[in-house]
């Protein structure tokens, strides 16, 4: 029997009637008398072609008795660790000692959490509860009830499990948010319902009167919280509602207040927080109920949240769901380099928010997808070349800033929201034609020229004030400041912004100028690139050459 992840391989049709495969990783079961393997990873050797049959193959005798109770010897069970002797179960049995604690030997069977299935029976699994939620009561016509729910993680996954009832009794105080358990059956598995959930397993589990849960005497060896972090300024490019994890140094802690559900008419607790990372990008991030009333986090803490929902208010703001965490000051990598990069630069850096980019990613009708082009494939497609507006997204490195005279900058209007260029008419006086108003000194915003380069070709890109601020590491008020008062510094600075690689986001448009036309690139958005992200694309792109 295949374990779900590995279904791809009948799907892909590579796992065919006759095929040879190597087994790399299964559970040996009994089901109602029969023996069951389940495939966990598997490999086709697709070189070695297709055979009716090899040798003369005997089925193998279901012996019950003799059935051995110790697992299998699946790889990930060495990441348990050295267990404590490994006692026989039949001395186990033959002891019937009530005073004494439930030894390791009681836990010989441990599955690993990706194995659990509906089929699998007599199991115990050793975990991690990274998520406890409240208890949640619910009243209807055929009565009332209430439920609280766990996470649970191992080496190698996560599940969700659910007690019910008297369950939620005898076990909402036995579980604590990042201490280990065994849990072994009977215990229900079944078919997750992922609407409810963030965790990603096809099933999940619910706790049965006998389900038996204990506390693990050792507590390590059984990883943290995983988290699969989105930069704050990648955010742009998740798609509304995707469930994400986000890090970042907290920046602003707004006060409570409540607010009122059109659907359910109650009142709930909601605070604001606003988050900022080394992207250059804050965003706003939403904490409801007991999390938003008891929240005594201070300010520049590194706080890691898993399970936020992206919205598209306000450009994109997050919402932490109710079966998501918030970890303060975790011990990971990421949250290391946060504190490091804000003491030594974040804390007087400016952040765009997605609020400002509202304007630039509107427009077109939602969950447009920008796909990744080289640059060949957009001079290629003819990317722009047509009336519409096409969008593309590519990976590219800038080689080169224009700055004769260094026109990097306009001076612009002070009003808020114009951003019109504005002349010098007497010294200190610089005046709008739009708003028709002096003010005493400009604005500057960038509007550069920049020419980028991968693997396949050149091209000039036009980039505007945030993303300008983005590529410089600068403000261009703080540019042209620095300018007047040292040139050579303020070349060096933009020549620092070349030879880095970014991923942007653009807009091909055909513009007229002086009878000529030409297509314009325009950058809406930029990101640094995500190292792990790039490498994972990368891996996928090698695997479809199917090298070995
Ligand atoms: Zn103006």
């Amino acid at each position: 029997m295949l374990a779900t992840q590995i279904n791809h391989h009948v799907q892909g049709g590579s796992l065919r009637k006759g095929c040879f495969v190597r087994l790399k990783k299964y559970q040996a079961n009994e089901v109602k008398g029969k023996k069951i393997l389940i495939i966990l990873e598997l490999d086709v050797l697709e070189e070695l072609g297709e055979a009716e049959k090899i040798g003369e193959p005997q089925a193998l005798e279901s012996n019950a008795q003799d059935a051995p109770t110790k697992p299998a010897p699946i790889p990930s069970n060495g990441f348990y660790g050295d267990k404590k002797p490994q006692a026989t179960p039949a001395q186990t049995k033959s002891l019937p000692s009530r005073n004494q604690a439930p030894s390791s030997s009681a836990h010989a069977n441990i599955y690993p959490i990706e194995a659990l299935s509906p089929y699998s029976h007599k199991w115990t699994i050793k975990a991690r509860c990274t998520n406890k939620s409240d208890i949640k009561t619910w009243h209807n016509r055929n009565g009332e009830g209430k439920l609280f729910s766990v996470n649970l993680l191992d080496e190698s996954g996560e599940i969700r499990a659910t007690g019910f009832q008297e369950q939620c009794d005898t076990l909402y105080d036995l579980f604590q948010e990042g201490s280990v358990y065994y849990i072994s059956s009977p215990c229900r598995v079944q078919i997750a319902k992922k609407q409810f959930s963030n965790v990603n397993n096809d099933y999940e589990l619910t706790f049965d009167r006998d389900t038996v849960v204990e506390k693990a005497e050792e507590q390590d060896g059984v990883p943290q919280v995983r988290f699969n972090f989105t930069s704050i300024g990648d955010l742009q490019s998740v798609e509304k509602d995707t469930t994400i994890d986000v890090v970042g140094v907290l920046k602003d802690v707004g006060e409570v207040s409540q607010i009122t559900s059109k659907t359910t008419s109650k009142p709930y607790d909601k605070r604001e927080l606003t988050l900022v990372d080394n992207s250059g990008y804050s965003v706003r991030l939403t904490i409801w109920g007991n999390s938003a009333t008891t929240f005594d986090v201070v300010p520049e803490s590194v706080v890691a949240f898993k399970g936020v929902k992206v919205s598209d208010f306000g450009g994109r703001s997050l919402s932490l769901l109710s079966s998501g965490s918030m970890t303060v000051d975790p011990d990971i990598d990421e949250a290391h380099k946060l504190k490091g990069w804000y003491d030594a630069q974040g804390r007087t850096d400016t952040f765009a928010s997605h609020a400002n980019m509202a304007g630039a990613t509107m427009g077109a009708a939602g969950g447009r997808s920008d796909p990744f082009k080289s640059i060949a494939q957009v001079k290629d497609e003819q990317l722009g070349m047509s009336d519409n507006t096409d969008y593309f997204s590519i990976k590219a490195t800038i080689v080169y800033i224009r700055q004769e005279n260094f026109n990097v900058a306009y001076p612009a209007c002070l009003s808020e929201g114009c951003n019109k260029k504005v002349i010098e008419t007497e010294p200190g006086e610089w005046r709008c034609e739009r708003c028709d108003r002096t003010h005493p000194r400009p604005q500057y915003r960038y509007i550069m020229s920049a020419n980028v380069s991968d693997h396949t070709g050149q091209l000039w890109l036009n980039l505007f004030d945030e993303t300008g601020r983005m590529v410089v590491g600068m403000s261009a008020d703080d540019l042209m400041d620095l300018k007047e008062r040292d040139e050579k510094a303020a070349a060096e600075v933009l020549q620092e912004a070349t030879c880095k690689t970014w991923n942007f986001k653009c807009r091909a448009k055909m513009d007229s100028f002086q009878e000529q036309q030409r297509v314009r690139y325009q950058v809406s958005s930029c990101s640094p690139l995500n190292f792990a992200v790039e490498s994972a694309k990368l891996a996928d792109l090698i695997k479809q050459y199917n090298l070995d």
